[in-house]
């Protein structure tokens, strides 16, 4: 499964940027997003993360470090790790538990790209995670399922493709199931 992954691990360094304050984390779910840039596959998001140019307003109560930060970005060939999922990201909700407990994955969807491809990777990365960490499926969750205090509206349509109308539907039922079957399918 590894394999089909084709993971590559290109650390954001300890210390800077997105990982300049290191905060403990034990993962109790993993969070599902897509970046909506369409112009950007996974090894320029990881780029992007290394030079520190994915800034964000950091505020009581909103983004706690003045960057972004996750754990993998996935595209249509490859999988890439930016930070240790014992350490806590910046990518979805401020100070709460998706931030505080929550191993977040990105995928792509650069103009162009196989789209199906990047998804069918992203189950599969989730659901070596699982096993890993010892994660159920039913903490395998969207963006959306995180609330962001002091947003409107606070539960962001992320990732879009994934949802219907906005919300967990269909189609995440359906990506569920694709996670389900990899999960499955490991030892
Ligand atoms: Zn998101």
């Amino acid at each position: 499964m590894m394999r089909k992954v084709n993971l590559k691990v290109d650390m954001v360094p300890k210390g800077t940027h997105g990982r300049k304050v290191v905060r403990p984390m034990n993962p109790r779910y993993i969070t599902i997003h897509s970046t909506q840039n369409y112009t950007a596959g996974a090894e320029r998001h990881a780029l992007a993360l290394k030079r520190g140019a994915l800034r964000s307003g950091k505020r009581p109560g909103g983004n706690r470090i003045g960057y972004l930060i996750w754990h993998f970005t996935v595209d249509e060939k490859v999988a890439i790790q930016h930070m240790p999922t014992s350490e806590q990201g910046e990518h979805a909700d401020f100070s709460g538990p998706g931030n505080l407990y929550s191993i977040g994955i990105e995928m792509c969807e650069e103009r162009g790209s196989n789209l199906r491809s990047t998804i069918e990777r992203t189950a599969q990365l989730t659901a070596v995670l699982m096993k890993k960490k010892g994660i159920p499926l039913k903490n395998v969750v969207p963006h959306y399922h995180w609330p962001r205090g002091g947003k409107t509206p606070p539960n962001k349509n992320c990732p879009h493709f994934l949802l219907d109308n906005g919300k967990p539907g269909r189609k995440w039922k359906w990506f569920q199931g694709r996670v389900n079957y990899y999960y499955q399918s490991l030892e």
